[in-house]
């Protein structure tokens, strides 16, 4: 055997000694092995070498460093805080770049008035599903009048997924069209990330302007995602059915694309918006005596 190869060994065996926590209370057992004074496990064990291995006439009552069981305890609690802050770190960064609108922030399942508990607890499954979800591919779309808590239940499921510590971009479409706008180097950086989050959420699709342009991009963008394969989640005002018997060829393939991603979920009901004015309108007329 190689010299070369003992002083290696060698200098491995005495960097992990010197970097080895020692104390007072040390002590070596019966077979002249070092234990630790606090948990009372070996700090250095034997190996086991074939009689014709060349390691064995010069290891085989050489003692070897390992970790006692309260030095190895130290290191995975210090591993796992590490690990914990790095995802805190990284969920942080998520959130801050993945939503693009601070009142998306809001949307929580923890801030869900539960008025419609079938779609809270579908969104709920879906979010915490979202690993079956995403290696399957497969998004949602909230259909439903103005006001309903469409963008509520995606902003749930996006902000329930950056916590598990997934990339998410939730965005709308008249922001997308924007950026797609602007230099070449910038289109692509969108164009990447459309492609590259764990889950896309696109808000409001449908009160766009209508040009020629506006749908040459929005295809764009669906069919970006679509080649990607990840769940995309849309909140729309149009009908699904008018969706599903679009005519026009401009609409119809940015349809026939999202069809095919997303299953619908309908969202009735009240606009909450109209309650909520009802309410405002209520208290002011107390509030100044005019009811
Ligand atoms: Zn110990």
């Amino acid at each position: 055997m190689n010299n070369a190869v003992f002083n290696v060994i060698d200098n491995t065996i005495m960097q992990a000694r010197n970097n080895a926590d020692s104390c007072e209370e040390d002590y070596r057992n019966a077979d002249g092995l070092l234990m630790c004074g606090k948990c009372h496990t070996p700090k250095e064990r034997f190996l086991e070498f074939n009689k014709t291995s060349a390691f064995y006439e010069r290891y085989k009552n050489h003692p070897f460093p390992v970790l006692c069981k309260c030095r190895k305890e130290k290191i995975d609690t210090e591993k796992e805080k590490q690990k914990r802050i790095e995802t805190e770190m990284l969920i942080n960064r998520f959130r801050k770049e993945g939503i693009t609108d601070d009142n998306y922030l809001k949307y929580t399942f923890a801030h869900d008035d539960n008025k419609n508990p079938a779609i809270s607890r579908a969104c709920k499954k879906y979010a915490d599903n979202f690993s079956d979800m995403y290696r399957r591919g497969l998004g949602l779309i909230f259909c439903g009048q103005v006001g309903t808590g469409k963008t509520f239940y995606a902003g749930c499921i996006a902000n329930a997924v950056i916590s598990q510590a997934r990339s998410v971009l939730m965005t709308n479409i008249p922001s997308l069209i924007t950026k797609l706008g602007y230099s070449q180097e910038e289109k692509n950086y969108v164009l990447n990330k459309i492609s590259y989050v764990s889950l896309l959420v696109i808000d409001d699709l449908g009160v766009e302007r209508d040009t020629p342009y506006s749908l040459e991009k929005i295809y764009e963008i669906i069919d970006t995602r679509y080649r990607s394969g990840k769940p995309l989640i849309i909140t729309t005002n149009l009908k699904y059915k008018d969706m599903k018997t679009e005519e026009n060829i401009s609409y119809k393939r940015i349809y026939d694309r999202i069809l095919q991603m997303c299953h619908p979920i309908a969202v009735l009901g009240e606009s909450r918006r109209n309650e909520k004015a009802l309410k405002s309108a209520e208290f002011m007329n107390d509030f100044l005596g005019l009811s």
